[in-house]
């Protein structure tokens, strides 16, 4: 997709307030720090229009993004401070429960993770997660400039491994540093839209 118009259309705390125009829609997770901001920003040709993490103790928020009049994306708050208190996390896991198991316009989970390093127990558990739901997951190996391209396939091969990843969910190694990856992104996303 050759993205031409974006802009943030509400950042929901509840499901009234959830776009009603019955448009398709992306999902974005993962670890704070991860390189979301950065790869939604770099999808939609802006600098800026992802803020960079909602940090702790901050309201958290589905901040939706239209894009092209077409679709959304949803950008879902990080998981995985260390510092979160239990009733923090507890508001978080209602917030996203609630929205992944009633968004019926929701097509597909972008779940991000670092490529230089084995997933996370909060990657794996957020996984597992969706597929326990059935919600189809778009991997993106973010941060792919970091390592030689050399090491790109033994580090997607553990990410595959660690995650015990359905085959049917495709995984994009991205950077977006140098936008590689993101026509094969786009492609990927634009296959769930249709489904
Ligand atoms: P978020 O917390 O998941 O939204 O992560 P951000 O997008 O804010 O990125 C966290 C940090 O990683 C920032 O310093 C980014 O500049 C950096 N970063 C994100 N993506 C990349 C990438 O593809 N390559 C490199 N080299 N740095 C990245």
């Amino acid at each position: 997709m050759k993205v031409t118009q974006s802009e943030i259309v509400i950042s929901a705390v509840k499901p009234e307030q959830y776009p009603d125009t019955g448009l398709p829609e992306v999902a974005l997770a993962g670890r704070s720090n991860v390189g979301k901001s950065s790869f939604i920003n770099k999808m939609i040709n802006r600098k800026n229009l992802a803020r960079t993490s909602q940090k702790p103790g901050k309201t958290q928020t589905l901040n939706f993004y239209i894009i092209n009049e077409v679709m959304y994306f949803v950008d879902v708050p990080g998981y995985g401070f260390a510092k979160v208190s239990k009733s923090e996390r507890e508001a978080w896991g209602r917030m996203i429960e609630t929205y992944i198991t009633n968004r019926k316009t929701l097509k597909a989970v972008i779940q991000l993770i670092d490529i230089r390093h084995d997933p996370t127990k909060d990657d794996v558990a957020m996984y597992e997660w969706l597929k326990h739901y059935d919600i189809p997951v778009i991997i993106i190996a973010t941060k792919a400039d970091k390592i030689p391209k050399g090491k790109w396939q033994k580090h997607e091969k553990a990410i595959k491994e660690k995650l015990n990843k359905a085959p049917s969910d495709p995984i994009v190694v991205f950077s977006s540093e140098t936008g590689y990856g993101k026509d094969k992104a786009w492609k990927t996303i634009e296959e769930y839209l249709e489904s």
